[in-house]
């Protein structure tokens, strides 16, 4: 039985979908600049709960948002939009920038073996969706309007702050919001933002021309596609305090009743113990590690290790012994791959019952990787080759790349290539017991000779 920790309940528990599909939301990157690599721990983690929920036997529909409009500089609506000052920037418009951003964010998953959502559904391709629902909540009486926008009245919300437990007054404290003096108060947040002429992204809206708040995207696609209760909405521990906080406001408001039965949240991935940050200059992408020398996957193995609710500490010194574990299991696994002999079917099933009790235990797969690397060490055996493969399914290691280790490149001493040179002469002679005698030698030394048609090579023993 599947069990998920929820941050709504702070507990685990027993996941039962509301119908026979899972439903699933996951907030999606803001394309206004490469992805980072704590941005791909929350997609790696996103991939590992669709992965388990399929292993389980669920068919899932989920979406993920691509947010091309509406995301300020500060999450707490304000500063100018993310996309605006990119393309400023670049000289280019924000739909370039998107498109290239987007491209290369599906890149980056793809080679992190991240599955692709069912369903991508970009922001600016459903703004009619996201004017409807602010409207909705207008006409029941939760927004009002300032001169520069739509604003969500959190007082006529009681539950605001029920995801992060925070009371208010701590909220405010925390944000740092500059204060709108229009605002009724300073959480309120921006539903729809009326545009300057010089904003490149404005829509015609019953307020005028302007573009959507970011908050609205999530809570109007997600009802679009999943309808009004969803099963899963899953996103970076950083989204608790305000963005999802925003969404249950709006979404609960609109439906008058519970919108996400499990909310799942990602904690972060930290660099050398600190904030990770464009500005720390501390931000790594897969491309800059791949030039590095690093396969992706060793990435990914990296970020497996540590349960998704705990933060990770990302080190090189980390990021290379993850590539040399990975290595290992793959020549481990070869092993098997190549074995026609077979193992007792109670071994095997004690080994599947336990991969999947870990990972069914709130997607725990630093244990499930644990019993994988256990299993590895049963004699060599074609079924254990098939069930780590069955496992690959979860970890998605791309383990059918299972493959030989290469062997070490030896300095041999020269003083035992002398040796191993006078034992050929000797073979050629038939002086079968000085060949015998200088082998012996060369095995003291520490070294030994394989014979071969013609001639000999040399391995450190
Ligand atoms: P953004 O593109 O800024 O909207 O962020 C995309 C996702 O990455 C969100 O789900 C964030 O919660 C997540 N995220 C941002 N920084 C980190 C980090 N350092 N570690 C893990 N996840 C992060
Ligand atoms: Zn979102």
């Amino acid at each position: 039985m599947l069990k998920l920790y929820n941050t709504l309940t702070r507990r685990k528990e027993e996941f039962q979908p509301v119908g026979k599909v899972v439903t699933m939301y996951s907030c999606g990157p803001t394309v206004y600049n490469y992805a980072h690599i704590g941005n791909l721990r929350t997609y790696v983690f996103m991939d590992l709960v669709r992965r388990t929920l399929k292993y389980d036997g669920y068919k899932i529909k989920g979406v993920m948002n691509i947010t091309d409009v509406g995301h300020l500089l500060s999450d707490a609506d304000e500063g100018e939009d993310k996309m605006e000052v990119a393309a400023k920037k670049l000289k280019k418009s924000p739909y370039e920038i998107a498109a290239y951003y987007t491209d290369v964010f599906f890149k980056d998953i793809a080679a992190l073996n991240i599955g692709k959502p069912e369903i991508i559904a970009k922001a600016t391709d459903h703004i009619d969706d996201m004017i409807k629902y602010v409207q909705a909540l207008y006409d029941k009486g939760y927004a009002y309007e300032t001169s520069d926008g739509i604003y969500f009245d959190i007082s006529k919300f009681k539950d605001y702050g029920k995801l992060s437990r925070l009371n208010l007054e701590d909220q405010i404290a925390g944000a740092r919001v500059e204060v709108n003096s229009e605002k009724r108060h300073p959480a309120d947040f921006a539903l729809w933002k009326k545009a300057p002429k010089e904003h490149i992204m404005q829509w015609p809206s019953p307020w005028g021309m302007g573009y959507p708040g970011w908050h609205i995207e999530c809570s109007a696609m997600s009802r679009k596609y999943l309808g009004p209760l969803i099963d899963i909405h899953s996103g970076g521990v950083d989204h608790i305090p305000v963005h999802h906080e925003n969404e249950i406001a709006q979404s609960e408001a609109l439906e008058g009743h519970k919108t996400v039965n499990t909310w799942l949240h990602g904690e972060f991935m930290l660099v050398d113990g600190g904030k990770m940050s464009k500005s720390l200059g501390n931000t790594y992408t897969i491309a800059q590690l791949e030039e590095m020398g690093y396969h992706p996957l060793a990435f990914r193995y990296f970020c497996l290790n540590t349960h998704y609710r705990k933060k990770l500490n990302f080190t090189f010194e980390g990021l290379k012994a993850a590539e040399t574990a990975y290595s290992r299991l793959l020549n481990q696994l070869y092993e098997h791959k190549i074995s026609d002999k077979a193992t007792a079917p109670e071994v095997i099933e004690k080994y599947r019952a336990e991969f999947g009790a870990a990972v069914d235990d709130d997607i725990n797969i630093p244990l499930a990787l644990g019993i994988l690397w256990t299993m590895l060490k049963e004699p060599a055996s074609k079924d254990i080759y098939a069930l780590a493969l069955d496992f690959d399914k979860v970890l998605g290691l791309s383990l059918d790349k299972a493959k030989p280790a290469e062997k070490e490149k030896i300095e041999v001493p020269e003083e035992v290539r002398q040796i191993a040179e006078s034992r050929l002469a000797a073979r050629k002679a038939k002086n079968w017991a000085e060949s015998d005698r200088l082998r012996d030698q060369i095995a003291e030394m520490g070294y030994s000779i394989i014979d071969s048609k013609d001639g000999y090579t040399i391995e450190k023993k």
